[in-house]
């Protein structure tokens, strides 16, 4: 089986090098965009690229709002200070993430607790949230409490592993229900649906991220994806440095960030996000592939949700047990084709280890079995 695994991808990526796990793929106007950027000077924050960047991902997705900055941590933190965390608070999210998800979190002041994920959708699980707020929750006038730790638990943070959506009514449910603002870190998402609506856009804010391994990059960057009006405005004065508009006069009303999105980044992303709704079908396309490998070989592939419509970002092969993960991860590697595990859960890492968290039994079944296999696009 793992050697039809080796061969398969060889086939799809035709050569005998190594193969990366994931690497960007430059075929449309990048250079000419780049080069028009450093032909106007204006390669820094301020540039037409960058509202254009935005103004195309808000009609790609949906949102009413979109706003660019520097990578999607800076993104998150601005998102999460935006639904109101504070320092002393609490914010639930998985430990199925990349460890942005909590350093964001951490960035505002605020720890992270850990609810189990969904077996189904590899993200945060809508009875989980519900059992932990129903035995741990004390629901009062600003929002709920944890009683084990007296403090507020401020936003919910789901994630949507590699490109798979949440089940997200059910989260907006248990939300809604507490009072509690829920932040989307769609920040594998781009491209990717459910029943229709576009990951980032189900929350009170949502955020992407483009960086190098994403299905689209502007090199470095994030945005942050929001309906209101409000929300937007700060959430544009929060990055480029709480600046008051003047035409010459520097004035600053608080402490900001300088999280703003180069014009020279935007370019690239423009020239990318042109080739994106390409780069989802060709995913699509080779997701599939590994899907009907697997049914021919007995092995199982993580497929999306009911539902859902994934851009596949990063595709994931379930194995037997950790021994036969550890096999495979081992052979793939020395013959040249990168395949890796898991992330560290979020619990178990030396900043989060005091965290506190359920029985995170469908996470650590899912760390056990799972691995990440070569995903770039195919051209
Ligand atoms: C990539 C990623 C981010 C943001 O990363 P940046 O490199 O800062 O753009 C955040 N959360 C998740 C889950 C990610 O995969």
């Amino acid at each position: 089986m793992f050697d039809s695994f080796i061969r398969l991808v060889r086939e799809i990526y035709q050569t005998e090098q190594f193969i990366p796990l994931h690497e960007p793929r430059f075929a449309g106007n990048e250079k000419q965009y780049l080069l028009d950027v450093i032909d106007s000077t204006f390669v820094s924050s301020v540039g037409p690229y960058v509202t254009e960047f935005e103004s195309k991902i808000a009609a790609y997705t949906g949102a009413k709002h979109a706003i660019a900055t520097v990578n999607g941590t800076a993104a998150l933190h601005v998102a999460l200070l935006l639904a109101g965390v504070q320092p002393g608070e609490e914010v639930i999210t998985q430990a199925v993430t990349f460890v942005a998800t909590c350093n964001a979190i951490h960035y505002c002041g605020a720890e992270p607790v850990f609810v189990d994920i969904d077996a189904a959708t590899l993200g945060l699980s809508p009875l989980a949230l519900a059992e932990f707020l129903d035995r741990f929750g004390e629901r009062c006038d600003d929002g709920v409490y944890n009683k084990t730790s007296g403090k507020r638990i401020a936003a919910c943070l789901p994630m949507h592993t590699f490109g798979h959506p949440c089940d997200l009514a059910g989260l907006i449910r248990v939300c809604d229900d507490f009072g509690m603002p829920l932040v989307e870190d769609a920040a594998e998402a781009l491209g990717s649906r459910l029943n229709g609506q576009h990951c980032g856009t189900f929350g009170k804010l949502g955020v992407l991220s483009f960086n190098g391994n994403k299905i689209i990059t502007t090199g470095g960057g994030g945005m942050i994806l929001t309906d209101d009006e409000e929300l937007a405005r700060r959430a544009k004065h929060l990055t480029t440095t709480a600046k008051l508009p003047h035409a010459w006069k520097f004035e600053h009303d608080q402490i900001g960030y300088n999280y703003r999105m180069p014009n020279l980044n935007a370019a690239l992303g423009l020239a990318q996000l042109e080739q994106l709704p390409r780069f989802v079908e060709l995913k699509r396309g080779l997701a599939q592939r590994y899907l009907d490998w697997a049914q021919a070989n007995g092995a199982q592939i993580v497929e999306e949700p009911a539902g859902a419509d994934a851009n596949y970002w990063l595709n994931a092969l379930l194995l037997d047990d950790h021994t036969q993960r550890d096999a495979f991860l081992e052979l793939c590697n020395t013959r040249g084709v990168m395949t890796r595990p898991l992330w560290e859960l979020m619990a178990d890492l030396p900043m989060y280890q005091h965290c506190q968290r359920d029985d995170l039994r469908q996470s650590r079944q899912l760390a056990e079995r799972l691995v990440n296999v070569p995903s770039s696009v195919v051209v």
